[in-house]
């Protein structure tokens, strides 16, 4: 396999299917197996999931709730999503911890490096929750932070679309992709990819970053072990 551990970033949104918002139990359950097979193959798997299908901390202040708690609702979405996905992982056989950045036990484990290394080393998935556990941060910068502090090889960022491309191809039919994109060109082209905090941490700490489609099924699996798949961010 070319990646042995891996931080994998999933969007809330992608976990609302073609529904939009919510939990989407097929695509959950697709995620899932996808997973289980790449620790079957030997791959440690740290997970982040955002929050976005349920809320997010900018559309609270619209409503009127201050930053700091529209944030902190934002960060409770995420892990409502990380146990969805434990137990989805759990139905396909595969055992995963939910880590929280923030307290709450019962509900998961306190977060720290060291458990989430423990946790990828016994061979079970590491979903770590509430982003960063700091407000005015977003779940792309909490999946690079920790990909760093696992140390994983790279930080996969699954999504909708097959890469970077030179424009939003959703919208912009003429746009074209990147095989391989430098942190600078991404920051200096204004490329939403992720939020400059999270590029700039991966820069500053060489992690790579691969964005790539993960709801075509095979693709993750094909991606660790070494297929041309997605932009590579370096
Ligand atoms: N959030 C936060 N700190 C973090 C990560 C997330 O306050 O370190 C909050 C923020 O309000 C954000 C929400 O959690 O809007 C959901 O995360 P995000 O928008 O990153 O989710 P995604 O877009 O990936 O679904």
């Amino acid at each position: 396999m070319k990646y042995k551990r891996i931080l994998l970033k999933l969007s809330g949104e992608s976990l609302a299917g073609s529904q939009g918002q919510g939990i989407d139990s097929a695509r959950l359950a697709s995620y899932a197996a996808q997973i289980r097979e790449a620790v079957a193959l030997g791959v440690q798997v740290g997970i982040v999931i955002g929050g976005g299908n349920i809320f997010r901390g900018v559309a609270g202040a619209a409503k009127g709730f201050d930053r700091v708690t529209g944030d902190q609702m934002g960060m409770l979405a995420t892990v409502i999503n990380s146990l969805a996905l434990r137990s989805a992982l759990e139905e396909a056989g595969q055992p995963a911890r939910v880590l929280t950045a923030i307290g709450m036990f019962p509900i998961g484990e306190p977060y720290s490096s060291r458990r989430a290394i423990e946790t990828l080393e016994e061979g079970r998935v590491a979903i770590m929750s509430c982003g960063t556990g700091s407000p005015y941060f977003t779940t792309d910068t909490g999946s690079a932070l920790r990909a760093i502090e696992i140390q994983a090889d790279v930080m996969l960022k699954g999504t909708r679309v097959d890469g970077v491309y030179t424009a939003d191809p959703e919208k912009d039919p003429s746009a074209t992709k990147f095989d391989r994109i430098s942190y600078l060109e991404v920051m200096a082209r204004g490329l939403k990819v992720m939020d400059l905090t999270a590029t700039a941490l991966c820069k500053e700490n060489s992690m790579p970053i691969c964005v790539f489609d993960m709801d075509t099924p095979g693709n993750l699996l094909n991606l660790l072990k070494g297929e041309k798949i997605g932009t590579i961010v370096y």
